[in-house]
């Protein structure tokens, strides 16, 4: 695997591949890996011949009251698990590396940015997506893989690509999760013992909507009252939100139907967690 921090050197690298013929597959990723970054690789080497992945930790995308600095930067296991993973090429730059000082444009991500994560994190998708449409032009992939885990910027993503006409195959993945159902995520390494325990009640709930689901109730407010009872009843669990949504448009539908989202934010502690599942459909699809 070569290790590559300048923009200049990612291009060259993949220029190569290109000249080769081959297609190039793109897993952007904050780092602190985890088998699901991992899933995603797997993905892209699946359909791709030459896997590049980016490690960067991207300030535009964190509020000043969020966890930038305390975001785990573990760089010597990423690059091991990366290159057992079979990651080609890491593209690891630092911050004035992406951005420049007198940098001005930046995207905006647009209406439906402003709800739900959005909506609890304001500008948050304009960071992801600035971040995003530079590391697409510098990697220029034929085809890029993001997890279901965070639906709403797949879905935001799939926007800019459409929006911005790029020639980019998006593939969504599916969320992977502990033996118990935690969804993996770089930010369960802040949890306590107790919050970890606690932290459950996200996948549980959204299980029991499902449960409901599958038994014939379509009646949102009942779905959703029926799962605010599982939510754990603990000091340290604060409810963001709790919603099913259509998953293109994140409206709320009238009834629930196959196919819509159930979506769950909380904050165990102080770590805020996010989960998602698929209404009629296999968590694993
Ligand atoms: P992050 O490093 O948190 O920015 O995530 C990088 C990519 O990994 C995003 O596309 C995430 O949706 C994806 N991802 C994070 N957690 C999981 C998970 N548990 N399963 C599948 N994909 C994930």
């Amino acid at each position: 695997m070569e290790i590559v921090t300048t923009i200049a050197a990612a291009r060259a690298a993949v220029g190569e591949v290109r000249a080769r013929g081959e297609r190039v597959g793109f897993v952007p990723t904050m780092g602190a890996l985890h088998e699901g970054h991992l899933s995603l690789v797997a993905r892209s080497r699946q359909a791709s011949d030459f896997t590049v992945m980016s490690v960067f930790v991207n300030p535009l995308q964190f509020a000043p009251t969020e966890d930038l600095a305390a975001y785990p930067r573990p760089i010597e296991d990423d690059e091991h698990l990366a290159e057992g993973a079979g990651v080609n090429l890491l593209f690891r730059p630092d911050v004035s590396e992406m951005y420049h000082l007198s940098r001005t444009v930046t995207v905006t991500a647009g209406d439906l940015a402003r709800q739900w994560e959005g909506a609890s994190r304001p500008g948050h998708f304009d960071g992801v997506l600035t971040v995003v449409a530079k590391l697409f032009n510098i990697i220029s992939p034929d085809i890029s893989v993001f997890g279901r885990k965070d639906l709403q910027q797949s879905v935001l993503v799939s926007a800019l690509i459409r929006d911005l006409n790029l020639d980019i195959e998006l593939v969504v993945a599916p969320i992977v999760r502990e033996f118990d159902g935690l969804a993996l995520s770089s930010r369960n390494r802040y949890l306590s013992a107790h919050e970890r325990a606690t932290a459950l009640s996200l996948s549980r709930t959204l299980r029991s909507i499902q449960q409901l689901f599958k038994s014939g109730e379509r009646d949102l407010e009942a779905l959703e009252a029926g799962a605010r009872g599982v939510l754990a009843r603990d000091a340290c669990v604060t409810l963001d939100y709790l919603a099913i949504v259509d998953r293109e448009t994140f409206q709320r539908p009238g009834r629930a139907t196959s196919g819509n989202a159930a979506i769950i934010a909380a904050r165990v502690g102080t770590t805020r967690l996010i989960d998602n599942m698929i209404l009629g459909q296999d968590d694993q699809d």
